[in-house]
């Protein structure tokens, strides 16, 4: 029931809702018809920093470290709506929001059969994270897992604020298709966090997960986290980044806790999914973590050593 299809075309030009947008613009049909007043602005993107994106998270969907991310996700988000006072969820990667686990491309890594298939199991049945597996399966269809922005859209309130980015073009399309109540903009995360920080309302969560295709994002995540914890001094930001067999994060990490000491680093380690694959397990770097998180992410890790150590008997 995934991936309807549809035609995406042009609405008339207005102006951007991020300043600093000076490049060719262009406008998205459906984020105008939903937003009203409000326009979508795309950021044509030049060759030096964005170069073809290419990954898709369909391949990766209900993974490992979607487990770790989601879960610690949902149960953030939900210990934020306990108070009545509106929220502002952000996130600067956001990807399709609906999968379908049952396409080829998921079936062809088999993460999910590694992943939330044998993960379910380890949550209790009113955790925030099953909720939203549920809510997804009930209304999408058997096959179907949320991802990061739909479990937001699930866990959060009429009264809260969700602004997404996704740059690639055909997962922005699907995005749109899958949350068309959510202002999802076709442009660079990361400027568009710039642009908008602080957000209204003031309380709220972040979600940094990049793809990490560009490696300078290694470089440049640390100093643009460094900006965006400065202008928005009471948000929880959260960055998502792989555990590699290679070190290609020590320096990143090296950074974020030089500039964060106490923010929350939190890292569950996994068997490659394939023999000889780089990623072996993942981590959430938390800045101004809600309280009882650590507690949370500690009983998650338990589940995840137990794995490392063959069958789950946790
Ligand atoms: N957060 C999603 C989830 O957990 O369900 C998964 C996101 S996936 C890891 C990263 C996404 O970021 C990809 O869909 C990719 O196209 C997109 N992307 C890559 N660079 C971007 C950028 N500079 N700005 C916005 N999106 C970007």
């Amino acid at each position: 029931m995934v991936g309807a299809q549809m035609v995406h075309s042009l609405c008339t030009p207005r102006a951007p809702p991020f300043p600093h947008e000076t490049q060719a613009l262009t406008l998205d049909s459906h984020a105008c018809r939903r937003t009203g007043a409000l326009t979508v602005a795309r950021n044509v993107p030049g060759p030096h920093k964005h170069p073809m994106l290419s990954y898709q998270h369909i391949y990766h969907a209900g993974n490992l470290a979607d487990v770790h991310k989601h879960s610690l996700l949902a149960w953030m988000l939900a210990y934020l709506t306990r108070k009545a006072k509106p929220l502002s969820y952000i996130e600067t990667h956001a990807g399709r929001a609906l999968y379908d686990l049952s396409a080829d491309e998921a079936i062809k890594t088999g993460e999910a059969a590694q992943g939330i298939e044998r993960a379910k199991a380890w949550f209790a049945p009113d955790h925030p994270y099953i909720h939203s597996l549920r809510q997804t399966t009930e209304t999408h269809g058997e096959t179907t897992y949320p991802g990061s922005p739909l479990i937001a859209v699930q866990t959060l309130r009429d009264t809260d604020t969700i602004t997404l980015a996704e740059l690639h073009p055909t997962e922005h399309l699907n995005l749109e298709l899958a949350l068309p109540t959510a202002k999802c903009w076709r442009t660079d995360g990361l400027d568009m966090a710039h642009s908008m920080l602080p957000p209204t309302p003031r309380r709220g969560l972040m979600l940094i997960d990049p793809s990490y295709e560009i490696k300078d994002d290694y470089v440049t995540i640390p100093v643009q986290i460094k900006k965006y914890a400065r202008a928005w001094n009471v948000g929880i930001i959260v960055l998502w980044y792989p555990i590699l067999t290679s070190g290609a994060h020590h320096n990143m990490l090296e950074a974020l806790a030089n500039n964060h000491p106490e923010a929350l680093r939190h890292e569950v380690r996994f068997p490659p999914a394939r023999p000889g694959h780089g990623m072996v397990g993942s981590g959430l770097f938390v800045i101004r973590p809600p309280f009882g998180l650590a507690a949370e992410a500690a009983t998650l890790k338990t589940r995840f050593n137990a794995l490392n150590q063959g069958p789950e008997r946790v």
